[in-house]
């Protein structure tokens, strides 16, 4: 089959075309063919290489959506020819946080704890014809959801979705959601809509004030030329934000704990521009401010995130596709200046 490797860490060109064996469902495994498989700057981190113990060459792509074209011993429930998108999270089923209903903190591989357990990274990923996958990720998809939302739904959806929850977002709440042109961020802002509260776009590109509007923003701010602290408190009569969901990382930290209300809540879901911040613990404790951690999502979130895009009331922002053989180009459009929403690779 063909495949787009990871040969070496560094720049996008280091993805390269290959001819490989299509890989072969194990037990309790299904193969999927894959139509649709998302560029997510949890590859670009593989290729750069900030996941060192990462085995090259690797096939990268923790975000897929295709057809069941075989079945491993073992799997019932599933036919082939169904159309699937594949759950997020790899998990045990057995462990202590499994079996309380939080697959997403599944402990059985210790490389979790610093790095999140996603087919793409612990397995070999979606920049392919094909996969094979645990038969309990692939989630049969709503026939309204086409192949483009079930894959943003797949990564982004369900993280968005997931930290929506895990940041107790209420009606009325004021929200700072930073990256907001992102594949996250889209969703951020109509998730919060959906729960009647107020986001604010923070964004590098103000150009796109008007479509983050469209998709709930109540006001955009640059952040290359405002001070978003600032900014966040005169948006809302100089309290600062309920809530910020900042999944960009440390860049960002200062504005965003800057931004917070008294008991204001910050969430974040990685790491992108680096991990390690310092934090003022007076401010924090005295006005019962809370940092809130967030890792991808369980199978419900992602149900109920592909429930919410069959029903209309949450849709998949696309920014580009491109066809497999040109990965490297699409990594490459992930730092496009002007992107909004998601970049997909076009399997068929
Ligand atoms: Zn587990």
């Amino acid at each position: 089959m063909r495949a787009v490797q990871i040969t070496a860490f560094g720049g996008p060109e280091n993805l390269k075309v290959v001819d490989v064996p299509r890989p072969e469902p194990g037990a309790n495994e299904v193969l999927v063919k894959i139509v649709r498989s998302g560029v997510n700057p949890v590859d670009r981190s593989q290729l750069i290489g900030r996941w060192q113990w990462l085995q090259l060459p690797h096939i990268p792509g923790s975000e897929i959506a295709g057809t069941i074209a075989a079945l491993g011993p073992g799997v019932s429930g599933l036919k082939i020819g169904q159309r699937v998108g594949v759950a997020l999270r790899l998990f045990c089923g057995r462990c202590y946080y499994c079996l309380r209903g939080q697959e997403q903190l599944c402990e059985s591989d210790p490389r979790s704890a610093t790095a999140p357990a996603i087919p793409g990274a612990f397995t070999e990923g979606g920049y392919a014809e094909y996969t094979a996958v645990p038969a309990v990720n692939a989630i049969p998809l709503p026939d309204e959801v086409d192949f483009d939302a079930a894959c943003t739904a797949t990564l982004d959806g369900v993280t968005a979705w997931h930290m929506v929850d895990r940041a107790r977002v209420e009606p009325g709440d004021c929200v700072l959601v930073v990256g907001a042109t992102g594949g996250l961020g889209t969703f951020f802002l109509q998730l919060c809509r959906l729960r009647g509260a107020v986001p604010f776009a923070v964004t590098g590109t103000p150009q796109h004030a008007g479509r983050l509007e469209e998709l709930g923003a109540e006001a955009t701010i640059d952040r290359t030329a405002q001070d978003v602290a600032a900014e966040a408190r005169r948006l809302t009569d100089g309290r600062g934000m309920n809530v910020v969901l900042d999944p960009t990382g440390a860049a960002s930290w200062p504005a965003s704990i800057g931004s917070l209300a008294r008991g204001g809540r910050y969430a974040t879901c990685g790491i992108l521009t680096g991990a390690e911040v310092t934090l003022n613990l007076a401010p924090f404790y005295t006005q019962e401010q809370e940092a809130i951690g967030s890792t991808g999502g369980t199978r419900l979130d992602l149900a109920q995130c592909l429930d919410a895009i069959a029903r209309g009331t949450l849709r998949a922002v696309i920014y580009k596709h491109f066809p497999l053989e040109d990965a490297a180009a699409a990594m490459a459009a992930l730092g496009d200046e002007h992107r909004l929403g998601k970049v997909l690779l076009t399997i068929e």
